[in-house]
């Protein structure tokens, strides 16, 4: 095919910018941590400047010697001022560096292949030495999520990559809300625009350990799904037979789902979203040629999680296994500590809800709470319940999550018996 054809369903996105790259000189600091290889430099850590930069002009760094120390976008709307492309080494920021990135980014994703799963993050950002583009597969569709307005001039040559790596029949864009806010750096882009092919009449699925899920890939929540919890879910499948499950903050029923083929005997799914525990309601309907999910016995309960746990234990019901899975509580270090308040009490609430030598798999994506102040938090309720932790397994990051930027690791989940 020629190449103007493949290009042409992006003819009118922004173009790379032509001019010379911004020069800056930046702190003694911010020098030795580009010199480590860390990808970001704060507005603040930057001394000088050749010229005011716009969104996605390439930014270059020499140290005090002229020395190259990165290159990258810059972006003038975001504290992060610079997202560093290439470390130490120079070299052009160009399509062959794309194609290079999205197709190693890609391949070290082929294990899960062979898990049946097409759906898994194809693209983790910083991690995989592309900051702030991420691009999560689900089937032959794809979800491109932007976390940078310098990726608006990069954005066709990023599809280019990405499709000359992974043939997809459409693509949808998604927006980080900092992009959101500020519309009139956007080109025109917006929040579920499709980039590529045509949506479907009926819903999209996917796949996940054999497993068919729905998606909706314009408003659901994140990209449509929580993939990083997919090893946490197989887990939870690993621990349900014959058990009575309790999944709170259940979204589209992911580990509801995992529980009931594992044979649970009951399966109770707690959202706060309607739309999302009906999807819950059709992906059972959608594996019901699994035996042990036809026979599970599925219940969504609507509401506030904490007052449908205070429910249910005024109720006097328990359960062998209970799941915990929220939302982010924190953004920034200043609300760290309502969250730990946070996972306290759900950690208290989830335990008046379990039987004895019961199950528990409470989970945090809370970036600013560290993995040990989270166990800490979480071991520290239970003492305070009188149902000191045991067992405890911690689990992180799958392998399409990759934290090889130290900043990116988020997810922590503890599995213990209580
Ligand atoms: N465990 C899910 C992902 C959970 S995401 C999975 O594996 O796919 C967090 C969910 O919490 C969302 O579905 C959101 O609707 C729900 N939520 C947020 N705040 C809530 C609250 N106060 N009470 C109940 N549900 C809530």
């Amino acid at each position: 095919m020629p190449s103007s054809q493949l290009d042409s369903p992006w003819e009118t996105l922004p173009a790379p910018p032509t001019e010379k790259p911004v020069i800056l000189r930046v702190t003694g600091s911010a020098e030795s941590k580009l010199r480590r290889g860390h990808p970001w430099l704060y507005a603040e850590q930057i001394r000088s400047e050749s010229r005011p930069g716009k969104p996605g002009d390439l930014a270059v760094v020499f140290d005090r010697k002229r020395t190259f120390l990165a290159i990258g976008l810059y972006d003038p709307l975001s504290p992060t001022r610079l997202r560093v492309l290439r470390a130490r080494r120079s070299g052009p920021v160009d399509q062959a560096l794309f194609d290079e990135r999205f197709a190693a980014a890609i391949d070290r994703r082929a294990p899960l292949l062979e898990t049946q799963t097409d759906a898994y993050r194809m693209v983790h950002g910083e991690s995989d030495e592309l900051p702030g583009f991420i691009a999560d597969r689900y089937g032959d569709s794809a979800v491109v999520k932007l976390y940078s307005h310098a990726w608006v001039p990069w954005l066709s040559a990023a599809l280019r990559a990405l499709t000359a790596s992974q043939p997809l029949q459409r693509i949808v864009l998604r927006l980080s809300r900092q992009l959101s806010e500020q519309p009139g750096a956007l080109a025109g882009l917006h929040d579920g625009q499709l980039l590529l092919g045509e949506l479907p009449t009926g819903p999209l699925t996917y796949l996940e350990n054999g497993l068919r899920f729905e998606v909706d890939l314009i408003r659901g929540q994140k990209t449509g799904a929580f993939l990083d919890q997919r090893d946490n879910r197989a887990r939870i499948e690993q621990l349900s037979r014959g058990k009575s499950v309790l999944n709170v903050f259940s979204y589209t029923g992911g580990f509801s789902l995992y529980a009931a083929r594992g044979g649970a005997r009951s399966v109770t799914s707690v959202d706060q979203s309607g739309p999302a525990l009906a999807a819950s309601q059709r992906n059972f309907a959608l594996n019901m040629s699994d035996p042990d999910v036809a026979a599970a016995q599925h219940q969504i309960r609507e509401g506030d999680a904490f007052a449908v746990m205070r429910d249910l234990a005024q109720q006097g019901q328990t359960f062998d296994v209970v799941i915990v899975d929220p939302p982010a509580f924190a953004r920034r270090r200043s609300q760290v500590e309502g969250a730990l308040h946070a996972y306290g009490r759900l950690a208290g609430l989830a335990l008046s809800l379990l039987k004895p030598a019961g199950q528990l798999l409470l989970a945090s994506c809370t970036k600013p709470v560290d993995a040990e102040t989270f166990r800490a938090t979480v071991c520290a309720a239970a003492v305070q319940a009188g149902r000191p932790l045991r067992d405890i397994a911690a689990t992180g990051h799958a392998l399409d999550h990759p934290t090889d930027f130290a900043e990116s690791a988020y997810l922590k989940g503890l599995f213990a018996t209580a």
